[in-house]
């Protein structure tokens, strides 16, 4: 879980990206321009900030010249190619452009949390505990072998838990297949990981559309 601050003017953009980095288990912290999130930016500590270019009063490239430490994923209009290459220039670790697709969004986050050293290492839940460094899973204490396909796809599940997957998005995801692979792949590896681990209740089929994980 990591504690991020979204610096968005547009409230409905500013509320799906809380929901839903709250969903996936994160601590949003909500502002509205850019004033305010310079102050916050430089008050509190936070893992990651989400930063809105176009903002009353700052713009996102002026907060970002200001805060130092704090991983930063902008987001700015399709069209502003010249955005992107500022944005990278100041120091941004990723970007996405508007409108976006929230489970991008999520993918980035956790994807910059990793590579900034921020987010667990370890996931646990009822007598599950998952080591994503060396890969090993231990029901109550005793490991459980995963085949690496398995792992992978519980560990796309984990990390976009909550949401809905399709059998597409988790293909894509964990095989790298296009639209065209076959979708039954993933039903005999969610078989799998609910057996082996006996998290058939965790692991929710979502009708017509494929899987999620809840807790
Ligand atoms: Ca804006």
């Amino acid at each position: 879980m990591a504690k991020i601050l979204i610096v968005e003017d547009e409230k409905a953009i500013n509320d799906l990206v809380k929901f839903n980095l709250e969903l996936v288990g994160h601590d949003c912290y909500q502002v509205f321009d850019g004033e305010t999130g310079l102050e916050e930016a430089l008050k509190s500590k936070y893992d990651l900030i989400i930063l809105d270019v176009m903002l009353p009063k700052y713009s996102g490239f002026e907060i970002m010249e200001s805060i130092e430490d704090t991983p930063v994923i902008f987001v700015t209009a399709k069209s502003a190619s010249e955005d992107k290459i500022k944005g990278l220039r100041l120091g941004a670790d990723d970007y996405i452009t508007k409108p976006f697709d929230i489970l991008e969004l999520v993918e980035r986050v956790k994807a910059v949390l990793r590579r900034t050293k921020a987010d667990a290492k370890t996931f646990a839940f009822d007598d599950i505990r998952i080591e994503f460094d060396n890969r090993r899973v231990f029901k109550s204490g005793v490991e459980v072998e995963l085949k690496p396909k398995e792992f992978d796809l519980l560990e796309a599940l984990i990390n976009n838990r909550n949401l809905a997957l399709s059998r597409e998005k988790l293909l894509k995801l964990v095989w790298d297949f296009d639209y065209e692979g076959d979708s039954r792949t993933v039903d005999v590896h969610i078989q799998r990981i609910r057996q082996k681990l006996g998290i058939s209740d965790r692991i929710q089929t979502v009708y017509k559309t494929g899987y999620r994980f809840e807790i």
